[in-house]
């Protein structure tokens, strides 16, 4: 799965060939892929439409059209190809995008679980899904003080509450597990009983942990990437995800595995308290 990281290299490098092209026409080959609004609308609405932007927001592309945006989230294993109209269209290719340079762009997903809203540029914000999302990392908005408002009646572990996009958006499994490992706390604590001090070690670390991923440009890219064939596995330096039974790298004490509501979670019990 794709986590923030991933997602913002895939905006970045979709952007700069999108940029200022427009989607003269549009075939979708699978209709649930579009969860709004009905294909017939979405393929009447779109054609015409000149990208200007992408954005993202959480794990969420936003295609920034003239009078819409389009939202894709890429969920398990959504992908987008370039190619032309001669190339044979593949069972997985569920939504073409023909462009005004004759190119085409295909989102391709063999699990299926993708979605793709468009709605109108002047209310995308304020509905769903968007405005179902909590804080971005770097949102100034985001404080000890937000947190503790948010987890002041869960008494359910903190990883789990790290993993709540309705809390902070962005933060998959993998950068959870590394953000609590610097932050010296339980994936297990209960998370409304975290101090000041905890939570904002969580978030300097949340910040820092995917800032330098978005540098290396994410640790587990198997989406879009601008030259194909490249299959990009950046690896991110990683202290205790997928390291169980190797020594921590402060103590020397086995990282152990546990799972937390059904989510692989590494720590180590002797730091992380
Ligand atoms: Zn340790």
């Amino acid at each position: 799965m794709p986590e923030l990281p991933e997602v913002e290299t895939i905006r970045k490098s979709l952007e700069k060939e999108l940029k200022n092209r427009t989607i003269v026409d549009v075939v979708v080959n699978y209709e649930n892929i579009i969860a709004e609004p009905t294909v017939f609308s979405f393929v009447e609405q779109i054609k015409n439409q000149t990208i200007h932007q992408l954005k993202r927001y959480g794990k969420w592309l936003i295609f920034e059209l003239d009078q819409y945006v389009l939202l894709s989230h890429l969920r398990m294993e959504g992908k987008y190809f370039f190619r032309t109209k001669e190339d044979p269209i593949s069972k997985h290719e569920h939504v073409i995008f023909c462009l005004d340079d004759d190119r085409e762009l295909r989102y391709h997903d063999t699990r299926k679980f993708g979605r793709m809203y468009l709605l109108k540029k002047e209310e995308a914000y304020d509905v769903p899904p968007l405005s179902k999302l909590g804080l971005e990392p770097w949102d100034s908005l985001l404080t000890v003080t937000y947190l503790k408002e948010k987890l002041k009646n869960k008494t359910i572990p903190i990883k789990t509450c790290l993993l709540d996009q309705s809390i902070i958006v962005g933060i998959g499994n993998i950068y959870a597990n590394e953000i609590l490992f610097l932050s010296r706390i339980s994936p297990l604590k209960k998370s409304n009983c975290l101090t000041k001090k905890e939570l904002e070690r969580i978030i300097e670390n949340t910040r820092t942990v995917l800032k330098e991923a978005i540098e290396m440009g994410g640790s587990t890219i198997r989406s879009y990437h601008p030259s194909e064939g490249i299959d990009g596995m950046f690896q991110q330096k990683l202290y205790v995800h997928g390291k169980d039974g190797t020594p921590c790298p402060v103590c020397g004490k086995p990282i152990q595995k546990k799972f937390i509501n059904g989510r692989s979670s590494y720590y180590c019990a002797h730091c992380q308290k």
